[in-house]
């Protein structure tokens, strides 16, 4: 039967036996994309249960994912039957971190039932800190601090562990003085932020002995996926855990406590940027001496055009460890990756829906079709398509385009130009930017409102020409007053996206993104022009506010099949049967700002991505760029990636057929750059090959404009399912 425990064994390749049986000491799984990493943690914890080794809740595993982990769990459940109760400790980093932080909370100075804050209540409580501290909280931001805090934990440093020129950085040199308060405001509160999930139990595990030993007992096998993506706080945890001090070891008989399997790709490193350290890899062996590493070879996941596709690219990278990789996946129809080329998004999306609609009729279901952007705002443009032509999606690892925070608070002073009476959206932004009118001011408006039996505008209209209010908040709502009305004025004469860019602007909620030096900041201000940008493809206001509002409620059905649209940092250890890849241009993909902030390294970053990228699809690859993207209603020409070029001819075909190119010779509209008047990539890539020479020294001149693409919007907190809310699942 498919549960005896010998079975699941014959699945394996010899290599991945290896890795599953050599269940004592130290193992490290070295191996590329598709090479069944992930099985082999799957199926070795299946082995150790099934041959007695441990108890369920003897096992310590740590996934990227909560829905890895969940996978996993469902995984293990058919290699070894229903028995198996659950697995305690399998769930990601912060999972387990908050599971074991709860039963010893008490030396930390918490109390068990401590609550987590959240990234918005990390910001509130530090603006009070610096405001406390006599500080301009403009010019030493919150957010930024929080994130240096974030940076900090990642590194495993508490206040009194950060460098001297990091914490002078910060506050006139009251770096060290705000973190420290910040910590102990924590524990005042009785709480703590994710950092704390780790660095809490590795204070714990450092200064209580027989804390650890028990943990050291009770764990016997300990596994970690993705393990290139750890940080140093994340290391530093698990080498606790798995690595019994020397005096125990020397005097105990056979010292088996470091059972530890760690799977990982260096190639698959994308968290550079929020502090994980591909190093761990090669640490591995020094602090696990006598470890067993293992590499496997052989891909199952894709067709020899992808691979060699996808090899061939990640070879541009220095430093690597380096990996053979083969396949032998049958491909009947010898379908290499395909390259095509659009005008702009919008027929980027048009003809990425024909494509999946081609599929769809061939009998491909939309679940095993994914499209993976390199930065969120490219999603507006497939979900607007989609909807259109009523094909069903889901965004995976963020909020849809519509959902967003900046989305959201934009289109409420839209609403409320367009419909005076929309209390909702007015309450949304009233104080959206900070205007002095706190809650106390918003009951007073709500108050008036129902007394007078009118919208929360008008009551603020009678307000804001009484003494009822204070004279600040009245000032304040003065401003908001007179502002609606003069924009509900424009309604009729001016275009409702210039209104629109108006009302951002006067309003001052541009200016609180460009203010915010937060990373994700410039990823709001591309969504915001993205928002301005769909616009125009309305001809009035109302006619987009009821298109969104359409948008808005499609339902959101989980067990539909649904073509996925996620970033690429979320599509790590995914695969699917059909991939694309769309916005294959400089400075989208690679970022622009990869490259800025990274050099050579950042370049690297970018590479390892598209390799993930590629590496997804099990069949059918398409890629896609664009001649032009179109910002802020101007026209932009766009250069085709440099990863372009990287790709081998042997395993790429250029699509020239379809709608791709033979719009061009009929577009005249506005600035069509005349280098792509020639249709087909090759000509495209020619051209590049121009700009290359001409601007890659300097990359501000003429053929490549620079768009002003924001943060690799991989989004803080990409693929961490469990660091976004305040419940952390498994616990
Ligand atoms: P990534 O680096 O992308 O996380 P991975 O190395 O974790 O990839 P898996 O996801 O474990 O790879 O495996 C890739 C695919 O190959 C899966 O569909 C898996 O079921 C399949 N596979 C792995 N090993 C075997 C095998 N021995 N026989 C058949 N299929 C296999
Ligand atoms: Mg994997």
């Amino acid at each position: 039967a498919r549960n005896s425990p010998v079975d699941y064994l014959s699945d394996l390749n010899p290599e991945q036996r290896q890795a599953v049986e050599t269940t004592d000491g130290p193992v490290l799984v070295l191996a590329g994309a598709g090479t069944g990493k992930t099985r082999v943690l799957t199926t070795r914890i299946a082995h150790i249960l099934a041959t007695g080794r441990a108890f369920p809740s003897q096992i310590l595993a740590v996934t990227f994912t909560n829905k890895a982990a969940r996978e996993m769990k469902q995984r293990i459940g058919l290699f070894v039957g229903e028995a198996i109760e659950g697995m305690p400790w399998l769930g990601t980093f912060h999972s387990i971190g908050v599971k074991i932080l709860r039963r010893h909370a008490e030396l930390v100075g918490l109390r068990s039932d401590f609550s987590i804050l959240d990234t918005d209540d990390v910001i509130r409580l530090l603006k009070q800190l610096i405001v406390a501290e006599g500080l301009d909280d403009k010019r030493w931001v919150p957010r930024v601090f929080a994130q240096m805090i974030d940076g900090w934990k990642n590194k495993g440093f508490g206040p009194e562990d950060i460098p001297e020129g990091d914490a002078r950085s910060f506050g006139n040199g009251l770096g060290r003085e705000l973190y420290r308060a910040y910590q102990q405001r924590l524990i005042a509160l009785n709480a703590c932020d994710f950092g704390d999930l780790l660095l809490h139990p590795i204070r714990i595990f450092r200064t209580h002995h027989d804390i650890l030993a028990d943990y050291h007992r009770r764990f016997r096998y300990i596994l970690v996926d993705e393990y290139q993506d750890t940080n140093t706080a994340q290391y530093m945890w698990l080498r606790l855990l798995a690595q019994r001090p020397r005096s125990h070891a020397d005097e105990g008989n056979a010292p088996q406590g470091v059972n530890i399997c760690c799977v990982g790709d260096d190639d698959q490193s994308i968290y550079g940027w929020r502090g994980a350290e591909v190093d761990n890899i090669l640490r591995f062996e020094k602090d696990f001496p006598g470890a067993a590493v293992i590499r496997l070879e052989r891909n199952y996941r894709s067709t020899a055009h992808i691979l060699g596709a996808a090899t061939h690219l990640i070879a541009h990278n220095e430093g690597r460890l380096g990996k053979t990789l083969f396949t032998d996946r049958p491909d009947p129809e010898d379908q290499k990756v395909s390259v095509h080329a659009a005008w702009d998004s919008d027929e980027e999306a048009r003809a990425i829906g024909e494509e999946i609609e081609a599929l769809q009729r061939k009998g491909h279901a939309l679940n095993d079709i994914a499209i993976l952007v390199r930065a969120s705002f490219q999603m507006r443009s497939f979900e607007e398509r989609f909807i259109e032509i009523g094909l069903n999606y889901r965004v995976i690892g963020g909020p849809r385009f519509y959902e967003r925070q900046e989305i959201r608070d934009a289109m409420a002073y839209l609403r409320v130009v367009a419909n005076p009476g929309d209390d909702l959206a007015f309450e949304r932004i009233v104080n959206v930017p900070k205007r002095s009118l706190g809650d106390a001011a918003i009951r007073q408006i709500h108050d008036t409102a129902r007394l007078l039996g009118v919208s929360m505008l008008e009551a603020s209209a009678n307000l804001a020409e009484s003494d009822e209010m204070k004279p600040k908040p009245r000032g304040s709502l003065r401003a908001v007053v007179a502002n609606f009305s003069r924009w509900r004025d424009l309604l009729e004469t001016t275009p409702h996206t210039q209104l629109a860019e108006t009302i951002l602007e006067e309003s001052g909620y541009t200016d609180m993104w460009k203010n915010d030096r937060a990373a994700d900041a410039p990823t709001r201000l591309d969504n915001l022009k993205e928002l301005i940008r769909s616009m125009e493809d309305y001809g009035s206001l109302r006619e987009f506010l009821e298109h969104v509002a359409l948008v808005m409620d499609k339902d959101k059905n989980e067990n539909l099949d649904a073509v996925s649209l996620m970033t690429l940092h979320s599509a790590k250890g995914l695969e699917f049967e059909t991939v694309m890849l769309p916005g294959w241009e400089e400075g989208l993909f690679p970022h622009q700002r990869a490259l800025d902030e990274g050099g050579r390294s950042g370049l690297e970053e970018e590479r390892r991505l598209a390799y993930v990228g590629l590496t997804r699809a099990k069949q059918n690859l398409h890629i896609w760029f664009v001649s032009n993207r179109r910002i802020h209603g101007l026209w932009q020409s766009t250069v085709p990636s440099r990863f372009l070029e990287e790709l081998p001819e042997a395993h790429i075909k250029i699509s020239e057929g379809g709608s791709d190119f033979g719009g061009y010779g009929q577009r005249s509209d506005q600035a069509f750059s005349s280098s792509y008047a020639t249709p087909g990539w090759q000509r495209a890539r020619q051209n590049r090959n121009e700009a290359t020479s001409r601007n890659w020294g300097n990359r501000s001149g003429p053929a490549v404009e620079r768009i002003g693409y924001g943060e690799a919007d991989s989004g803080y907190g990409a693929g961490r399912g469990a660091v976004k809310s305040h419940t952390i699942e498994g616990e």
